[in-house]
């Protein structure tokens, strides 16, 4: 991957449990494909709420724990931005990873609750939505795309909101690893970032 050649240790972040009430959420019955639920991991604390799609898996089949390539991505960009864990909290429009067909739109709708409860108790200095499925989650515009929207601040949800690509896509097409660091140092990193400096 062009410039992504430094030194990096990625690392599964702690993750951040459930508050009681929400654990076993069946409201959207993502609950039936098995998944188990994933909150947030990283800093829970932290000013910068990173905000994806949905959990990958955390562990292997056999359950022992890894570092899935969309965690590796979001960990090498955010480094070389200048932040680490401590700066970080990464959590999910669905709290479960989907593993058959579900109805998307009303499911993500539905989920939006707990992101929200999560925004409102953390109180984050920012959110940074990575994907054009976050994207139009949280923006509540079905046609949006990061493309159109990135390089600039919004208040989608009456909060700063920052978006880049997708970890995964960055993976899938190497050329955007450029824009995507480019995003993370603009909208995170020091200097000349817009936002929060580490
Ligand atoms: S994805 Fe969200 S709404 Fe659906 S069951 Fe899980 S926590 Fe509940």
């Amino acid at each position: 991957m062009d410039g992504n050649t430094d030194v990096h240790c990625p690392a599964a972040w702690p993750e951040e449990l459930p508050p009681a009430g929400a654990e076993g959420c069946p409201d959207c019955g993502l609950i039936r494909h098995g998944t188990r639920m994933v909150w947030g991991e990283g800093n829970p604390n932290a000013p910068i709420m990173v905000v994806l799609d949905n959990p990958g898996s955390r562990e292997d089949r056999e359950g022992r724990p890894f570092v899935c390539g969309t965690r590796k991505t979001l960990q090498k960009a955010a480094q070389l931005a200048g932040l680490g864990q401590e700066d970080l909290y990464v959590t999910y429009v669905l709290k479960r990873q989907p593993k058959k067909a579900y109805e998307k739109v009303v499911a993500r709708s539905i989920c939006m609750k707990h992101l929200l409860d999560q925004i409102e108790s953390k109180s984050p200095q920012f959110i940074f939505c990575l994907g054009n499925v976050a994207v139009q989650s949280f923006f509540e515009q079905g046609e949006a795309e990061v493309k159109r929207l990135r390089k600039a601040w919004h208040a989608p949800r009456g909060i700063p909101t920052a978006v880049s690509y997708h970890p995964l896509a960055i993976n899938r097409r190497p050329n955007l690893w450029p824009s995507f660091l480019e995003d993370w140092q603009f909208h995170c990193g020091v200097p000349g970032g817009t936002g929060f400096a580490a």
